[in-house]
Formats: C-alpha cells, structure tokens, sequence
C-alpha cells in the first residue's frame, strides 16, 4: 500500500483546560478528498492548525507522505511547507491589503525560490487563468475584487506550489450562497485535474456530498462516524450523523418532503468538561444506561460495514435517531 499523504495518530489538543481534540486518527490517501464535518466547537479547525503545525498539538503524532512533522523546527518544516497549504475561510482578512493580486499569488514562488524572479508574472497569469480569473486581475488589490474572486486568488495562491496536501478550511461559508457552488465546483475541478489530496474541513454535510471521497464526523473532539461519501449518505449510522444528515438540503423536493428532521436538544457541551460515557448521550434521542457510563470506541460494526462510535452499531443494531426524536 503507497505511504498516505496525510497521516494523524491519536492527536490530542488541550488549550489550558479546553480539550478541543481527544484522541483523533485518520489517513488521507495521495489524490483523496476527506471532509471533516462538524458543529462549530467539534474540533476540527484545530486539526486542521496543527497538521499546518500553526499550533503545537499537546500529544499524538503528524506525518506528512511518511515524515513525522509533529515536532519538527520551523527550519526543518519550511521545506516541506511547499507540500502542504491552506484555504481559509475570509478570503478577504487572509490576503494582505497592501499586496497586489500578483504579489499575493506569486509570494510563495518567491519565497521557496521554485521559478526565477522573471518568470513569477508568468506564472502567476497562468495560474489566474487556472482559477478563473483574468490575468489582468494581477495588478489589482484585494478590495477590488469580489467575495468570490478574493477566494480564487486564495486558492490560486495554495495551489501555485502545486502541494501534495490541501487544507481548506470552510472556505465557502464566507460567500454569498450565490457564488458558494460556482467555488465549489471550481475547487473539485482543480483538484481532478492537479491531483493534490484535500482535508476539507466544514460544518455542511451537503457542501462535501459531491467532493469529499470520505467523510469524517467530529463530535467534542472525536471522530464519531467515517466512511466512504456515498455509503455515510445512504446509510448513516451515528444518530448524530443521522442529526447532521436530517438538517442538509436535498435538491430532490419529493425526498426532502418525505425527510424526517432530526432535532437534537441542547447545545454542544462544553469541551472544558465533556460529558462521561459517550459524549454525545445529552443530546442523543437513543441514550440508555449504558451510554452514560461507558464510551463506545469508534468500530465497525461485527457484520461488516464503516466504522461508527456507538454501543448500538457495535452491538449490530442500526440507530434510528428519527424514529426516536
Ligand atoms: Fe446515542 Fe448511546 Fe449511541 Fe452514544 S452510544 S450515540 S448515546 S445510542
């Protein structure tokens, strides 16, 4: 089997008292799209820091296409920096004002001297072109532009290194709904097309549906349920992917009508005191006994199937949170 581009070990991520991340695994293959989906409060913008090693995870292990980067200097990182980058979600706080679009774009290729200085507007026409832009766009500032054309520079700007691994971080919950699909498709396109890997980090099911070869669910910072993209939709296993699943939008009126929507009560507890058991047995409309006491650890199911952290999935019963709610 080739070494994942990405590959996280029991990742751990206490700020202080507040445990954002407890104990979180995952791969993600060369040329694979994995969205990590979950409330805000999950957990899952901090993954995503501490693979960019912006933050320094408290435990676990981070490796980058078979290089342990958990703990490495910030010399030894910057060359490996050209491999992996990152989408924000503000297009417009992420790019500095001062900059031209071409500075902005073709910093990266600057700084890890990857074409000679004549060749940089070239380079950065081309990749303009590329995200949809006009390459006369260069000689803009980020104030001239659009919501959605400050996230095509964005994205110009994490892919004009051509990374083996990109991050992107809600990176259309900042646009108008408008403009949300047209980026979307354009970010599936490219990513066909150059072939990078992608932790795609989101609250919206429904923006990873057609994108995301895998998903992972976060929950209190764990993963709760992952799997294949079309096996999760059809058949959800978590009640609280069956929550999440109930809430998106269907394009399909007649399936939408027939949904039963799922409404979990309260809010996401606090990760400064996570609740005992299975974390999410406060909001669960199918907790029992048990769910309180003992935590279920992330399984397959004894009949086969993808890996989902509740004590009915292991015990081969599927959940049916709807029926209960
Ligand atoms: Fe709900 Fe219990 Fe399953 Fe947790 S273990 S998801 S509380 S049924």
């Amino acid at each position: 089997m080739t070494e994942p581009v990405l590959k996280i070990d029991d990742l751990v991520m206490h700020y202080g008292q507040v445990r954002a991340v407890d104990g979180l695994s995952l791969e993600i293959g060369k040329g694979e799209v994995l969205g990590l989906v979950g409330e805000s409060g999950s957990g899952k913008s901090t993954v995503g820091k501490c693979v960019l090693r912006l933050i320094e995870p408290t435990s676990g292990r981070i490796s980058l296409s078979g290089t342990d980067i958990t703990h490495l200097s910030r010399r030894s990182m910057r060359p490996l920096r050209r491999d992996v980058h990152m989408v924000f979600q503000d297009p417009f706080s992420s790019l500095n004002p001062r900059f031209t679009i071409e500075q902005i774009v073709g910093e990266p290729l600057i700084h890890h001297k990857a074409v000679a200085r004549r060749e940089v507007s070239c380079r950065v026409a081309q990749m303009l072109e590329q995200v949809g832009l006009r390459p006369e766009m260069a000689t803009r500032f980020p104030h001239e532009l659009s919501g959605g054309q400050r996230q095509r520079v964005g994205l110009a700007r994490a892919l004009i290194l051509n990374p083996k691994l990109v991050v992107a971080d809600e990176p259309v919950s900042a646009l108008d709904v408008s403009v949300q699909a047209s980026v979307l498709n354009l970010i599936t396109d490219l990513q066909r097309e150059l072939g990078f890997s992608c932790l795609f980090i989101t609250h919206d099911l429904s923006v990873v549906e057609f994108l995301a070869d895998r998903i992972a669910v976060m929950y209190l910072g764990r993963i709760v349920e992952s799997g294949p993209t079309a096996r999760l939709f059809a058949e959800p296993r978590h009640p609280y992917t069956q929550a999440l699943l109930s809430a998106a939008p269907v394009a399909d009126p007649a399936r939408q009508r027939e949904r039963r929507r799922i409404v979990l009560g309260g809010d996401v507890p606090s990760p400064v005191d996570p609740p005992s058991g299975c974390r999410f047995h406060t909001r669960c409309p199918l907790a029992f006994d048990e769910c309180r006491t003992r935590e279920p650890e992330l399984a397959d199911p004894r009949t086969g199937g993808h890996p989902a952290a509740c004590h009915l999935v292991t015990a081969d019963r599927l959940p049916d949170a709807a029926a209960a709610s």
